[in-house]
């Protein structure tokens, strides 16, 4: 057993902490951030997709095409569909990315792959994660759906309704558990998504 567990760590030990590093070079001192996964405040299968993306366990059309009879494009735009395309470059993503830039105004395709922590409170850092992973998870569930039934939703709207959905089922626990200041503290920062009335109801304000 011990001999197993030296010969898998000397593996690892050489391995890069993410695939992410070829698709998109990190800048000084980047790396993701592991720790978001694993918070309490995110469903599993959010993080699942957020830990495949960093893994490069994508079932992308340049890999199924070894396996399977489908075409190695983008089932959006008709372009080799690779990691890089589905998450950052295609055409379809824009809505969303411009929705991401209007609520964060500090967008970029490091801090979306990655989930950098920014400058700032701990409770704005756990939003932005949040939001990343809601946002991966509407490109994920958009393309499968085109996979399957040719159907093409806008991944912005998806994004948007999965965010106002969490956020009307989470107002709803807090206002039955009586503790709506941690609801405020981690969505109705600076009102952008939410604010809570002095009578106490949900205002949506995306
Ligand atoms: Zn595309």
């Amino acid at each position: 057993m011990l001999v197993l567990h030296t010969l898998h760590a000397l593996t690892l030990v050489s391995r890069p902490d993410t695939k992410c590093r070829d698709l998109l070079p990190p800048l000084e001192g980047e790396q993701p951030r592991w720790a978001s996964l694993y918070s309490t405040l995110v469903p599993r299968p959010v993080r699942d997709i957020s830990w495949r993306l960093l893994h490069g366990a994508v079932s992308t059309g340049t890999y199924l095409v070894w396996f399977t009879p489908v075409p190695d494009t983008c089932p959006f735009c008709g372009v080799r569909e690779t990691q890089a395309h589905i998450y950052l470059e295609c055409a379809r993503l824009q809505p969303l990315f411009q929705l991401l830039t209007y609520l964060l105004l500090c967008f970029s395709p490091h801090l979306f792959i990655y989930e950098l922590p920014i400058r700032g409170l701990t409770k704005l850092r756990d939003l932005l994660v949040n939001l990343f992973l809601l946002a991966k998870t509407a490109i994920y569930k958009t393309r499968e759906r085109r996979l399957a039934d040719g159907v093409s939703c806008d991944c912005g709207a998806v994004f948007r309704s999965s965010v106002l959905s969490r956020i009307r089922a989470e107002f709803l626990w807090v206002a039955s558990t009586d503790s709506l200041d941690a609801f405020e503290e981690r969505w109705a920062l600076s009102e952008v998504l939410c604010s809570v009335s002095p009578s106490g109801s949900l205002c949506l304000t995306f």
